[in-house]
Order: structure tokens, then sequence, then C-alpha cells
């Protein structure tokens, strides 16, 4: 069985990772606050979680483009632009808006939820697994501006002539949200709890 640093009595600066005995209150090096696991992480984690959740859903049913085009005006969701540009053979474009706007922050949500809830549980399956799982959602998360980026191109992809203009819709704050929040959650999770399983006898 390795052993973690926790039970040798040693913490790891945040800020420096030099290494330190547990009972020092400050890195020696850089005088970083020490703690061995990030205070309060499965908490804030879940606040930022089922705060993206929540705006998932506005972000999906709510317009994220008002097309205005002779005094008449057409709104678009998130999945409408997708349908809209599968639609026109615009299939790549579909497959990425598709992609980096539905699936992607779907994805975060529920494989966090799913790492937040086998921590809280003590699960010792698939340890390495969920270390995986979790180096996995934090490299999407790096992509994450792609979603913002697909719906900037969206608006300004969308030419209909000189007489039309396209405006954002309250969908896009929302999504925006989302994107935002689902960062801020990978970045409070702290992996190494999940190694902190009980050992029951193994
Ligand atoms: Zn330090």
């Amino acid at each position: 069985m390795i052993s973690t640093a926790l039970e040798e009595g040693l913490i790891s600066c945040h800020a420096c990772s030099l290494v330190a005995n547990q009972d020092s209150r400050r890195c020696d090096r850089c005088g970083s606050i020490l703690h061995s696991r990030k205070p309060t992480s499965l908490g804030s984690t879940w606040a930022y979680l089922l705060t993206a959740a929540g705006l998932y859903i506005p972000a999906m049913l709510l317009p994220v483009s008002t097309v205005n085009t002779f005094g008449f005006s057409e709104t678009s969701t998130l999945m409408g632009s997708v349908i809209t540009f599968a639609q026109s053979d615009a299939i790549p474009v579909a497959v990425v808006i598709f992609v980096a706007s539905i699936v992607v922050p779907i994805f975060k949500i529920l494989g966090l939820g799913y790492l937040l809830v086998s921590v809280q549980r003590g699960s010792k399956q698939g340890l390495l697994q969920r270390a995986k799982l979790y180096r996995f959602i934090e490299f999407v998360g790096r992509w994450s501006m792609v979603d913002v980026f697909v719906v900037a191109l969206l608006v300004s992809l969308v030419q209909l002539g000189v007489f039309a203009s396209i405006e954002p819709g309250p969908g896009i704050i929302a999504f925006a949200g989302v994107v935002v929040l689902t960062i801020f959650a990978s970045n409070a999770f702290d992996p190494r709890l999940i190694w902190d399983a009980p050992d029951d006898g193994e």
C-alpha cells in the first residue's frame, strides 16, 4: 500500500509545492498558508456545480440570439441553431456547436457530481478511473472558452444581408454562467480526496 503525504505527516504548499511538516502553518519558502487538502473543497464544489446545473436549464431554453429582418424578429435557442445549421448542410458547424455547447457542459456537471458523491460515500471503487476522469474534466475545462467562442461565431456567421441585425439573447448570459461556474467547480474540487477513502480491511 502506498502511503500518502497526509499519513506521513507531510504537507505540500499549494503555491510553490515545497514539502513541509504538517505542524507548519505557513510555507517556509513563499509564506502561503498551508493546508493538506483544499479547505471546504466539497462544499464549494457542490455550490458551484448546483448553480451551474440550475443555469444550464435557462441556457438551453432561452434564446441565445434574436435575428431582426425588416421588423420581423426570430429568436433561436442553442439546440435551435444546431438544427438550423444541420438543415442548411453546415454539418461540421452543427457538430461543433452541439458538442461544445450542449454535450461538454452536461458532461462536466455529471462527471463532477459523480466524483463528489463517490468521495462523500468514501467509495474505494475505481480510484484510478476517477482520478483519470478528473484529469479529463480539467482538460476539457481548458477548452470551455470554445463554447463562448462558438456562440460569438454563431452570431457573426449568420449573415442575412444589410437589413438584418443579430442580437445576443438572454440565454447567452446563462450559458456564460454555466461555463464559468463549471470551471470554478472543477478548480474547487481537490482530487486528492479521491485517495482519502478509508481502508476498511481490504
Ligand atoms: Zn510555498
